[in-house]
């Protein structure tokens, strides 16, 4: 191929990565519904505002050299047989030689009752700003002089989900709301539940990381409810039921991190998929079915991953590399490439002043793991110019969280 046409499709982990890489090997467009990239790991840190927008969610313009081309729209059909993918709005359909599938996942509701419509979900820029919003509303209705106990029950969260996320979730939004309760001089405390099905916090991480979580929970004084299941979501609160016996809970919001399920769109492409609607790839990242696309990150399943890594940044990113090098291959004729991947470790934000994370096999957590996961992930940011002006921001000008403040004092 003289010069191919290569789609990408999502500009998060995957895509953005796989686009950086293969800049000035072709006809690449990048096709994305945000005008920005995201660093999902440090959303929570967004909502406290220890870091802030440009730090997480540099914007493609800022990314991308000339040689990528970026369409922002919804993706709304892929043709796998006529090579085409329809972009709304974006007139005609963008042809390609090679398509890139890293279109991530979306919130699952588990087809809960009311979740959909009236719980929060927490996975994008626009998400963690209606939650801060929410968490200063409930406080601007609280008068001065209003009883402990009402306090505590018109200022009631639950985060449905103790996994990392619903973990990183509550803690910080516990020790914001405690933070305000002080500025405010309000009587009382907010009141901050995780809610999860299973028998513990965290299932998918090891034991060494979790005692840190548990810890963490306690400190920020998250009250844990395992074995419980959300049966109904309302715009009053939500029902659950513990044991056989069901329980109505009056919240000022109610935040979703109970699950992801596959991209929407990925359902209708005619490509091989197993049983949970994965895309099926080689070991060089090919679909089974059509070696002219490669599928990378949360939609796909990978042959030779360790099986914790599945639907993690940390994958997509690490494969990312894989899918330029293997597209490049691709259309020189050289022989493709697979690679094992490995765990790099686990970094988890716990509240506003702590973190956990694990490396080489070892935990650690505190104020020193906080510091080392910023350090950490500075270096996982794109580019080395957003690197560097990122880290000397943070090194400079400080992490500090930003308190939830009254409406008209909060700024962005
Ligand atoms: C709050 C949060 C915290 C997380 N923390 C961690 C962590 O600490 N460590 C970790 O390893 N993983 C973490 N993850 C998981 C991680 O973000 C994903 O596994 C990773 O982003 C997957 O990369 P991806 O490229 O497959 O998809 P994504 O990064 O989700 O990218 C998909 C892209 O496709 C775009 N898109 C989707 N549908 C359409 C459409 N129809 N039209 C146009 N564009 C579309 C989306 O806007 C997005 O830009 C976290 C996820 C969330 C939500």
């Amino acid at each position: 191929m003289s010069q191919p046409r290569i789609l990408i499709l999502g500009g998060g982990f995957g895509g953005t990565f796989t686009a950086l890489e293969l800049s000035g090997s072709g006809e690449i467009t990048l096709v994305s519904e945000e005008d920005h990239f995201l660093f999902t790991p440090m959303l929570y840190e967004y909502l406290s505002g220890e870091v802030e927008e440009w730090h997480i969610a540099p914007r493609y313009s800022e990314l991308l050299d000339a040689s990528v081309k970026f369409v922002q729209g919804r993706i709304t059909d892929i043709d796998v047989t006529a090579q085409t993918v329809s972009v709304d709005p974006n007139g005609q359909p963008l042809a390609y030689d090679i398509l890139v599938l890293a279109l991530g996942g979306i919130t699952n509701y588990v087809g809960v009752e009311g979740a959909e419509e009236f719980s929060l979900p927490f996975r994008k820029i626009a998400h963690a700003d209606r939650l801060r919003q929410r968490m200063v509303d409930a406080l601007d209705r609280i008068p001065p002089d209003m009883p402990p106990q009402d306090v505590r029950r018109e200022l009631t969260f639950a985060v449905v989900g103790a996994g990392a996320s619903g973990c990183e979730l509550s803690t910080k939004m516990a020790d914001l709301l405690r933070d305000a309760f002080k500025r405010r001089a309000l009587k009382g405390e907010p009141r901050v539940l995780v809610i999860e099905m299973g028998d513990r916090v965290v299932p998918g991480m090891g034991e060494p990381i979790r005692e840190f979580v548990d810890d963490a929970l306690r400190q920020s004084h998250v009250e844990v409810h395992t074995e419980t299941r959300v049966v109904r979501v309302t715009s009053e609160g939500l029902t659950f039921d513990h044991q056989g016996t069901e329980e109505h809970l009056k919240t000022a919001g109610v935040v979703w991190t109970g699950g992801v399920k596959m991209s929407p769109l990925i359902e209708k492409v005619q490509v091989e998929k197993n049983n949970r609607g994965l895309l099926l790839v080689k070991p060089t990242l090919q679909s089974l079915s059509h070696e002219n696309v490669f599928a990378l990150g949360d939609v796909a399943v990978y042959p030779d991953a360790s099986p914790t890594l599945a639907g993690t940044a940390q994958l997509a990113f690490q494969q990312a590399s894989l899918a330029a090098k293997n597209v490049k291959a691709f259309v020189s004729g050289n022989e493709l490439q697979t690679k094992h991947f490995e765990e790099l470790g686990e970094a988890i934000s716990l509240g506003t002043e702590r973190a956990a994370v694990l490396t080489a096999g070892k935990a650690f957590g505190g104020a020193l793991a906080r510091q080392a996961r910023f350090a950490l992930y500075t270096s996982r940011l794109p580019t080395w110019h957003h690197r560097l002006r990122v880290g000397a921001s943070w090194f400079f000008e400080g992490t500090e969280p930003r308190p939830l403040l009254p409406l008209g004092f909060e700024r962005k």
